[in-house]
């Protein structure tokens, strides 16, 4: 039997997809989310590219107009956090105001941005997650005509590219020697922070902040590992974000490898669900738990506990999915590979245009493309198909994915 009352906890892409996907799948019972925010439900991609540059206004950025949440019934509360609560009651304590009773529980409580241990907390040093906290960066950015960015995350190469493409004199620090390879691999790491340098950016790996200096109240340079001293208008931390995993931690649900264990229908526990970035999911078709921090994946996960809640359990397959542009370079990922992969090239290395295979004993587990959006798609069969593919006949750019996978020839 449908509940009579679904209680969203997290007013981001995975708490506005459940919320909007639960209508949309006819769910006639009460739709309540509670954020934390300050601000109705916005697409956080934006805040570290278009928005940040002042290139597309504040309306732009937000998921739903004000009166479309009256208008489907759901039930937006912003600026309430919910604090812990009994899953045999169902019931959630908030930080301040009365209870609030559940039926069914959506966690979707997303991540908080890491700060360095000793990064000082003055004006000038920002992290970056939410609409306020970008607004801030922006005019802080708009200030400044140096800008260091520690870490080259996507976070913070996104960040940087649009501070570059502002025309900042933009510092990327990077403490491990080649950024993100061990999410992309280290061939994938060293081409992708050459664009960076390519675009001016000055990109110091396998280097540290060693010091920060401050005049009064502001950050005015470090010193890094390498002895070198900076001088800087603005600091931006992108060393990552902790999942927000406290209130299911409170109620009791499973915490496992930094999230919250969910089946493959993203259930945690008997009426209770979590999407997003904290969500640790078996995935069906990977056949693993995973744990993605991207867009695409929270509002798909959204949409997925919506199906469960709204019609019968079911199993969410879509593959995790993510895309960052980085100045005139667009990037997709599609899969998810494990530490160990085999790296199959497919393209021109050199013109910016090709896709990576990610394999694991055989099977594509994901891939990469920079410029090369159609691979990206066509690989998706090859991941689903989960048979064994020859990584020569990957790399031949005269053969045709989709037979790969097993279609038929056309
Ligand atoms: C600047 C930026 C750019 C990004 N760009 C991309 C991109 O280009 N491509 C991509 O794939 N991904 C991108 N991402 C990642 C993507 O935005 C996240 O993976 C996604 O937002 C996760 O969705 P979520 O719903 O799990 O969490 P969030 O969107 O973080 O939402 C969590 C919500 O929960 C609320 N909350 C937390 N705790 C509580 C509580 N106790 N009580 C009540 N409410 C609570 C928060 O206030 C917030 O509203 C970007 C992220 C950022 C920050």
């Amino acid at each position: 039997m449908a509940p009579r009352r679904v209680v969203i906890v997290g007013g981001g892409g995975a708490g506005d997809a459940a919320a909007f996907s639960l209508r949309k799948q006819g769910f006639d019972g009460e739709v309540l989310i509670l954020s934390a925010d300050t601000d109705r439900p916005y697409d956080r991609p934006y805040l570290s590219k278009e928005f940040l540059r002042g290139e597309i206004e504040e309306a732009k950025v937000y998921l739903h107009d004000d009166g479309e949440y009256s208008e489907n019934r759901i039930e937006l509360r912003l600026q309430q956090r919910v604090t812990g609560g009994s899953l045999a009651e169902g019931r959630l304590q908030l930080a301040s105001g009365p209870d609030v009773s559940f039926d069914t529980l959506i966690l979707a409580t997303g991540g908080t941005p890491r700060r360095l241990p000793d990064a000082p907390r003055t004006s000038n040093v920002f992290t970056l997650r939410s609409l306020r906290d970008c607004q801030a960066l922006r005019a802080g950015i708009q200030a400044s005509s140096r800008v260091l960015v520690v870490g080259a995350g996507f976070i913070g190469a996104e960040a940087g590219a649009s501070a570059r493409t502002l025309g900042k004199d933009v510092l990327l620090v990077e403490a491990a020697p080649v950024p993100l390879a061990g999410a992309l691999g280290e061939d994938v790491g060293k081409v992708y922070a050459g664009i960076h340098s390519s675009k001016g950016v000055d990109v110091k790996t396998g280097t540290k902040v060693k010091e920060w200096h401050l005049s009064g109240e502001r950050l005015v340079g470090v010193t890094l590992s390498d002895g070198s001293r900076q001088e800087t208008d603005l600091a931006l931390l992108g060393v990552g974000i902790d999942p927000n995993i406290e209130l299911a931690a409170a109620l009791g649900l499973p915490i496992e490898a930094g999230g919250v264990a969910v089946d493959p229908g993203l259930k945690t526990a008997d009426g209770v669900y979590c999407a997003g970035d904290i969500a640790v999911h078996q995935h069906p078709v990977l056949g693993r738990a995973i744990r993605v921090e991207h867009w695409e994946v929270a509002k798909g996960q959204g949409r997925g506990v919506a199906t469960s809640i709204a019609r019968e359990p079911t199993p969410y397959s879509t593959l995790p999915y993510f895309w960052s542009d980085q100045y005139d370079v667009s990037l997709e990922y599609r899969g998810q590979a494990s530490g160990s992969a085999q790296l199959v090239w497919r393209g021109d290395r050199e013109a910016l245009k090709f896709s990576v295979f990610y394999l694991n004993g055989g099977l594509v587990d994901a891939v990469l493309s920079v410029n090369d959006g159609k691979t990206n798609e066509a690989a998706a069969a090859l991941i689903q198909a989960r048979r064994r593919v020859d990584p020569a006949a990957l790399e031949d750019l005269s053969v045709d994915l989709a037979q790969l996978a097993g279609a038929p020839a056309s």
